[in-house]
């Protein structure tokens, strides 16, 4: 019988991007790591190297994009190469950054996706670790026209559901509900590719404080009152709620292992992505941590991964 075996990468790989919102320009390099290091950012810039493995109580913070912090060290805006990690099973890397926030590029997970594919994806000699939820955990935010609420249900396998409703002609005018379920799905055909959203009348307060700095129509899909201005329009018809899956996939794989679950949610962001992975954590009843000793045994799309090239 065959285990289901950690991932990681074979060779490194390197980019130069910006942040999207503190706009400075960051070399990130991607390395592979020994079995169960899980990933862990890497601050190279600082006079001492700080490490940061990714957790949910490493979460600080969660205005528009998340953030881990190890004392006063941060990395900010992790969810897209998180998701990349997740959509293509990578459990162990190094991720070394020159500056504090992990690039844009193009406001997707997609080049993350070319990166770590480029590098190759290697078998590791460890078996594989999920948490495989048993009972169901909800968190819900605001009452009425306000509520929000996310939540993990038991399923073999993992698959996602996210309604939007941002009330936005633009954005209304697309799909509003999408499902995704990695046993079925390709992650990096139809989530990857989604890139992240904004709106010209938020952008003067979110750069008065600090955010945003560098986003722009080459990183995100930019829209006035009424439309989308990008030139080239979108990438799917859906892509507005593909990009919530895309977080939501990056936030969820912060909790360092792979969940087998099916994740539901409403108007969730990474606030209350992150409040589901503590409320999860605070209810260990509610969860367990299972290998597969027999790959056959494991779900759709976890056993199919095959190595990237
Ligand atoms: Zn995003």
């Amino acid at each position: 019988m065959a285990v289901l075996k950690q991932r990681t990468l074979k060779s490194l790989t390197h980019a130069v991007g910006v942040g999207l919102h503190s706009g400075q320009r960051v070399e990130i390099t991607l390395r592979p790591a020994a079995p169960d290091t899980g990933i862990v950012f890497r601050r190279i810039d600082l006079p001492q190297v700080v490490d940061i493995p990714v957790s949910a109580e490493a979460v600080t913070d969660t205005r528009m994009a998340s953030t881990l912090s190890r004392g006063s060290a941060r990395v900010l805006t992790v969810e897209h190469l998180m998701s990349a990690c997740s959509g293509l099973g990578v459990d162990n890397l190094y991720v070394d950054i020159t500056a504090e926030e992990i690039p844009i590029l193009d406001g997707s997970a997609a080049s993350f996706v070319f990166l770590l594919q480029s590098a190759g994806i290697e078998m590791q000699n460890a078996p594989r670790r999920f948490i495989r939820l048993t009972q169901p955990v909800q968190v819900s935010e605001g009452e009425g026209d306000n509520r929000k609420w996310a939540c993990l249900a038991p399923y073999h396998g993992y698959k996602l559901s996210f309604e939007i409703d941002f009330k936005h002609p633009a954005v209304d005018s697309t799909g509003q509900h999408v499902e995704f379920d990695m046993g079925s799905g390709s992650y990096a055909r139809d989530i990857a590719r989604a890139r992240t959203f904004g709106f010209t009348k938020d952008v003067e307060m979110m750069r008065a404080n600090g955010l945003a700095l560098g986003g722009g129509l080459d990183n995100a899909i930019v829209m006035d009152d009424y439309k989308v201005l990008n030139f080239d329009g979108l990438r799917y018809d859906d892509e507005f709620v593909k990009h919530k899956i895309l977080d939501a996939m990056g936030d969820l794989y912060l909790v360092g292992k792979p969940l087998l679950a099916s994740y539901s949610a409403f108007r969730s962001g990474h606030a209350l992505n992150n409040k589901l992975l503590r409320e999860l954590l605070a209810h260990p009843d509610c969860w367990d941590v299972v290998t597969f000793e027999d790959v056959k045994r494991a779900p759709a799309g976890f056993a199919q991964l095959a190595p990237a090239w």
